[in-house]
C-alpha cells in the first residue's frame, strides 16, 4: 500500500489524504513526543506548554528556532531572516539551520520507524525552509532502522493539502 503521510508541525496528521482524529483526540500531536536521540545540551529542554519539557515541538516549532538562535548567539531573529542569513553564508544562522535540520531528521525518523511511508508531507509554517527537503533525507539516514531509506520528504503545496487543522501556517514564524 502505498502510504503518504502528512503532518502539520502544529498538530494534525493524515494519512493517504484522510484527517486522523483518534480516539483520544489526539492523534497527530507527534510534537508532544520527547525528541528523540538528544544531545547532552538537548536536555532536559524548555518547558512546553503541555506541562512536559523537552517536546518536539519546543525545537521545531518557529519560535522553538528563534530561542536556539538567541541562546547561541544572544540575537534575536526570525526563522525566515535566520534562513535568509544562513544563504547569505554566515556561520552562526548555517548552524541554527543545521541543528534544526538534524532535529527534524531525528523527530521524522521515529515516524518511519513506525509507519516507514512511501512520502512524508509536511505542513505548517517552517514546512516553508527549502532547505529542509535536499538536507533531512540525507540525515535521517543514520537514525532510520534501514540501510536504506527510499521515503521522500515535501513540503504541502497549495491544493495538496489534506486541510489538517485547516491547513495554515500553525506554527506562527
Ligand atoms: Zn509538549
Amino acid at each position: 500500500m502505498f502510504l503518504r503521510v502528512e503532518i502539520h508541525y502544529g498538530g494534525g496528521i493524515a494519512i493517504n489524504q484522510q484527517v486522523l482524529t483518534g480516539i483520544n483526540g489526539i492523534a497527530g500531536e507527534w510534537g508532544h513526543n520527547p525528541l528523540p536521540w538528544p544531545q547532552t545540551e538537548e536536555l532536559p529542554g524548555q518547558p512546553c506548554y503541555c506541562g512536559k519539557q523537552g517536546c518536539i515541538e519546543t525545537f521545531l516549532s518557529g519560535p522553538g528556532m528563534a530561542r536556539d538562535y538567541q541562546t547561541n548567539t544572544g540575537q534575536t531573529l526570525s526563522p525566515p531572516d535566520i534562513v535568509a542569513l544562513a544563504e547569505t553564508g554566515d556561520d552562526t544562522a548555517k548552524a541554527c539551520l543545521s541543528r534544526y535540520t538534524d532535529r527534524l531528521a531525528r523527530g521524522l525518523s521515529s515516524i518511519i520507524n513506525v509507519l516507514d511511508p512511501n512520502v512524508i508531507v509536511l505542513g505548517g509554517g517552517m514546512s516553508n525552509i527549502a532547505q529542509l527537503y535536499s538536507q533531512v533525507p540525507h540525515l535521517w539516514e543514520q537514525y532510520v532502522f534501514s540501510d536504506r531509506v527510499n521515503t521522500v520528504l515535501k513540503p504541502a503545496k497549495y491544493g495538496d493539502s489534506s486541510g489538517v487543522r485547516g491547513a495554515a501556517w500553525l506554527w506562527p514564524i
